[in-house]
């Protein structure tokens, strides 16, 4: 049992044993004759009856509490972990959430966000990595777009952290996932935030600009993912979501290939061929490119056409599925990976 749980118990017995027998009534009956003690025995006194409902009303409350709200007894921070004062470069972390995506980033200093949390079932890996780093709160969760994928876990990451900002698409979808969401943002303190593209938002030394979607009418809601690009000092990352060709297209149109070039991608839809046109990697021309997604997946990720591609860009492929979650790391000059190369 919860430690408080337990605290949470012994004061419902102690208020018991204070009203009944055992409390302050008691004593004033055992001042009483042998006769009185006798007749304590025998008649239950009103005192009895009222500490006995009050016991088992702050009993069912605390049942009822406990089991509506299962994280209020989860410790919102990990004692012991790193602090955020730690971080003296910015650290980036494709957690491996099976075939999803959700991605961590952690500037200097410590502000924190998380692009997309992967599907429910995989967040507690979301979480561990989070508390691993010794994130307690998130100054953005970014929900590139309402699938399943990558917002089945946003519920649970809403009531074990603190989010300042939810940056999401007022798309709405029928689905669990999605009405979990705003339910927990509705249960939170967390904002949300509808950007346009172009929009910037600081974290840290670090800033993110939002390059997509550019449009709020797609036949694929994939196509309708945020990208973003994050710069810290010389180095960049751009994420894409699951973001297609087509919108690709239109972030250079909009923004000029040579505003793309970045260290790092987060390759597009898992790596799925209908994303990662050559035109938008010629754009970008990453040193890595990280692909999120499970392996032996029933999608076919990543796509071989794809991995050609990267190939031939000249990009370091990292992948979830062969190296688990990928950690890059920023000191401001170059990204650096320490982990095999899958
Ligand atoms: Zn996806």
């Amino acid at each position: 049992m919860h430690p408080l749980l337990e605290i949470y118990f012994f004061i419902c017995y102690y208020i018991y044993t204070e009203i009944t027998d055992n409390g302050t009534m008691s004593k004033k009956s055992s001042k009483n004759t042998g006769k009185a003690g006798k007749s304590r025995k025998l008649f239950i006194k009103p005192a009895d009856i009222f500490g006995a409902v009050l016991f088992a009303a702050l009993i069912i409350f605390g049942a009822v509490y406990y089991y509506t709200h299962p994280n209020a007894a989860l410790p919102k921070s990990n004692i012991g972990a790193k602090t955020s004062a730690d971080f003296d470069s910015l650290l980036i972390s494709f957690i491996d959430v099976g075939q999803g995506d959700s991605t961590l980033i952690i500037a200097p200093g410590g502000e924190a966000m998380l692009i997309d949390t992967g599907m429910r079932d995989k967040f507690s890996r979301v979480v561990k990595e989070l508390r691993d780093n010794g994130v307690s709160e998130l100054k953005y969760l970014v929900l590139t777009h309402p699938h399943d994928d990558h917002i089945g876990g946003a519920s649970e990451i809403l009531e074990r952290f603190e989010v300042s900002e939810v940056i999401m698409l007022k798309t709405a979808v029928d689905s669990p996932a999605y009405s979990n969401l705003i339910r927990a943002m509705s249960e939170s303190d967390a904002a949300a935030v509808y950007p346009l593209p172009g929009d910037k938002f600081a974290l840290g030394e670090a800033e993110f600009t939002v390059l997509a979607p550019q449009s709020a009418n797609y036949e694929d809601m994939n196509d309708s993912s945020m990208i973003l690009r994050l710069v810290y000092k010389d180095t960049s990352a751009v994420f894409t979501g699951d973001a297609g060709e087509i919108p690709e297209g239109e972030v250079i149109d909009a923004f000029g290939a040579s505003s793309l070039k970045s260290d790092v991608l987060k390759v597009g839809h898992h790596g799925s061929s209908s994303s990662t046109s050559v035109r938008f990697l010629q754009a970008v021309q990453p040193d890595f490119a990280v692909i999120s997604c499970e392996k032996n997946n029933d999608y076919g990720h990543p796509h071989g056409i794809t991995l050609r591609k990267l190939t031939d860009i000249g990009a370091e492929t990292l992948r979830t599925d062969i190296s688990g979650t990928v950690t890059l790391i920023s000191d401001g000059k170059e990204f650096s990976y320490d982990g095999a190369i899958g």
